[in-house]
Parts: C-alpha cells; sequence; structure tokens
C-alpha cells in the first residue's frame, strides 16, 4: 500500500516521510486514531516505504522488488498481529483472512474482523503465545531488509501477558521496526503507551472522505458527499454505507421515528425484531445514519439545509421530521445514540439496546420546543 491510497492524513505523511529521510525513525511507534481514520493503512503504507528500495520524496516507488511483496502483503520481513480467536491461538493462523480482509477494506474494525473469522459473540485476544511467537520471528535473521518491521493492530487485544514484549520494545535492534496501531489508546498497557512514540492521526474530513469515495471505489460525486456527511469522519463507516444510501435507511429510521412519537411500543417491539436482523454492522451503520438525520435537521431548521444536504429522499423526510428536533432535546437525541452506538460496537445484546434507546427517544419527543 503506498501513501497515496490512504485517505487524507497529509501532515502525518509528510512527518513519516520527513522522519525517514533525516533517518530519525523511532523503532517502537504507536499509531493512534479512531476507528476508520485510517491507522493500519498509515502503518503498512509507512513500513512500505522504509523498506522501498527507491523512495521518492513523497512515497514509495510502487514497483521495486521490496514494494511488489509489500503490496501483497508478503514480505518475508513484514509481520503482523492482531486479535484471534482461540487459546494459545497464533495471528499467522489467519494470515490468509487478514490478507483478504485487508484487500477488501483497510479500513475495517475489530467487529468486521471477528465476524470474518468467527462468530462475534467469541472473544477475541491476542494470546501469550502471541507475544512468544513475536519474540521469536523478530529475533531472526533478516531476509530481505532493511527493516524488520512488526505491524501489531489493535494492542489493546493484548493482556498482561503484551508486558513480555517490553524489553523488545525498549531495546529493540537496529533493524527492527514495531508499529502499533491502536484505536483506543486508553485502553492499551500503560507500558507500552510509555515507551513508543505517539503518532497522532486526526479525525478525517468530509472533504477528505469524499475525495476517498470517488477515488477508491469511482463514486458518482454527489453521492460521496452525501455519504462523507453521514460517515462523520468515520472512512470505515463510509465505505459500509456505499449501496445503502440510496436504500431504505430512511423508510425504516422514519417508520421507528415515528412509532416513538405516537408512543406506540407495540409496533417498535416488532421494529427492534427487525432492526436485530440487520446485523450488528449495519445497526450502527442504521444508528449513524439517525445521527446524520438529527444534524441535518438542525440545520434545515436554521435555513441552511438546501446548500448542505444532496440527497432527494432525504431531503423530503428531513423537512418533515425536523420539526419534532430543537435545541430542547437534540442533544439528548445525540447522546442515546452515540450511546447506543457504542454499546452495539462492544457486544450489548442488541434488541435491549434498541429498547433502551427508543424509550429515552420517546420521552424526547415530549420535551416541548419553548
Ligand atoms: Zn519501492
Amino acid at each position: 500500500m503506498q501513501f497515496k491510497e490512504v485517505v487524507g492524513q497529509e501532515i502525518i505523511k509528510k512527518n513519516l516521510i520527513q522522519g525517514v529521510k533525516s533517518q530519525r525513525v523511532s523503532h517502537a511507534q504507536l499509531f493512534c486514531g479512531g476507528e476508520g481514520s485510517g491507522g493500519l493503512a498509515l502503518a503498512v503504507a509507512y513500513a512500505q516505504y522504509l523498506n522501498c528500495e527507491n523512495p521518492g520524496d513523497q512515497d514509495s516507488c510502487g514497483t521495486c522488488n521490496s514494494c511488489n511483496k509489500y503490496q501483497k502483503l508478503i514480505h518475508p520481513d513484514l509481520h503482523f498481529s492482531y486479535p484471534a480467536i482461540g487459546a494459545q491461538i497464533l495471528s499467522t493462523t489467519f494470515i490468509e483472512d487478514w490478507r483478504a480482509a485487508f484487500f477488501e477494506n483497510p479500513y475495517l474494525n475489530a467487529l468486521q474482523w471477528v465476524q470474518r473469522i468467527g462468530t462475534e459473540n467469541k472473544q477475541a485476544n491476542i494470546t501469550a503465545a502471541e507475544t512468544h511467537e513475536i519474540i521469536r520471528k523478530l529475533s531472526l535473521k533478516m531476509f530481505e531488509g532493511p527493516y524488520k518491521v512488526l505491524i501489531m493492530w489493535l494492542p489493546e487485544y493484548l493482556g498482561k501477558d503484551g508486558n513480555v514484549l517490553l524489553k523488545l520494545i525498549e531495546e529493540p535492534t537496529d533493524d527492527t521496526i514495531l508499529l502499533f496501531v491502536t484505536e483506543n489508546r486508553d485502553r492499551i498497557l500503560s507500558t507500552i503507551q510509555s515507551r513508543t512514540q505517539i503518532v497522532q492521526l486526526g479525525i478525517l474530513s468530509e472533504e477528505e472522505i469524499t475525495e476517498g469515495l470517488i477515488t477508491r471505489y469511482q463514486l458518482p460525486e454527489v453521492q460521496a458527499a452525501t455519504i462523507a456527511k453521514i460517515a462523520d469522519g468515520n472512512f470505515n463507516t463510509a465505505v459500509s454505507l456505499m449501496g445503502e444510501v440510496e436504500n431504505n435507511f430512511h423508510e425504516v429510521f422514519r417508520d421507528w421515528m415515528l412509532a416513538c412519537v405516537k408512543g406506540q411500543m407495540g409496533v417498535v417491539m416488532g421494529q427492534i425484531e427487525e432492526m436485530n436482523s440487520m446485523g450488528r454492522i449495519q445497526l450502527k451503520n442504521l444508528l449513524s445514519y439517525g445521527l446524520y438525520v438529527m444534524r441535518a435537521c438542525m440545520l434545515y431548521n436554521n435555513g441552511v439545509y438546501e446548500s448542505l444536504i444532496a440527497n432527494t429522499s432525504d431531503k423530503e423526510f428531513i423537512s418533515k421530521f425536523a420539526r419534532f428536533i430543537h435545541p430542547k432535546n437534540m442533544y439528548s437525541f445525540a447522546s442515546e445514540f452515540n450511546d447506543a452506538i457504542y454499546h452495539i460496537e462492544r457486544n450489548a445484546n442488541p434488541k435491549i439496546t434498541l429498547l433502551n434507546l427508543s424509550l429515552q427517544v420517546e420521552k424526547l419527543f415530549k420535551i416541548p420546543a419553548a
């Protein structure tokens, strides 16, 4: 993967390249950024650049022997570690799935990965056996070089066993680079945090997401711009929303909200069954769509709507729904939806989450505007 394939993050790309050019490459780095900001993609592009035989001022060459292997993720000095399912399981067990998942969407989240290799209710981990395997692999002689690179995706899945890596992090050999990619810095071992150089990613702008959808997926500009508004800085959400935006999210959402406004909890219970059958990933997208609708309603109420919302089927819905959303309830709406997304991502029971959300929403609709 080359830097040019990574969406946005231009300042960080520049800094990383500058570091290589001036031979100031830290041997243990922690890439921090929320889901969909591109930490994994960036780490792979950076590793490819570090090993490129003809690195340019802005990117790896993409054609040398090393780049060729990097682009297929088969370079013998490139190692990956990521959450996997099974006691004492090694990441390499799932390497074929891993490569396929990365090529499909390098912005994927943990839930999508776990669903791919098992069932969503199984707990994924980076096991003690895996940490020992990392030490063993990195102690091997280099095959091609110039660097042996370990990219660990989501060190937050590392238990206390992760501390066996500290010596490696503190005293890596000159030819070893460790890149940790986290979505949640607060949840990783403090011992690892304190021994790594932090690379803080920014939240992607709407323009960057629009541009990324157009170049990566050849999406028409209008559709890309609509998705970028809903995605809220998360390119993974944007990718999974493709094809959904023209779909029936607004119908499902409209019917649900209407039942909540009327307090028809019997109807809501049936809707919850249907929404639950969508699966967690789509459910999360539906809730993200709900957040987008809330924001759009506020824009509509403030008369700045026309220029900002591109999609016509949404327009009609939002123009009717906007009267239910006002400054007295909108922040609570947003925080209830955000909480629900948080719970869905973390394996909470979707039906209970949706029921709680529906009850809260019903209450919020009753708050008078003035
Ligand atoms: Zn190259």
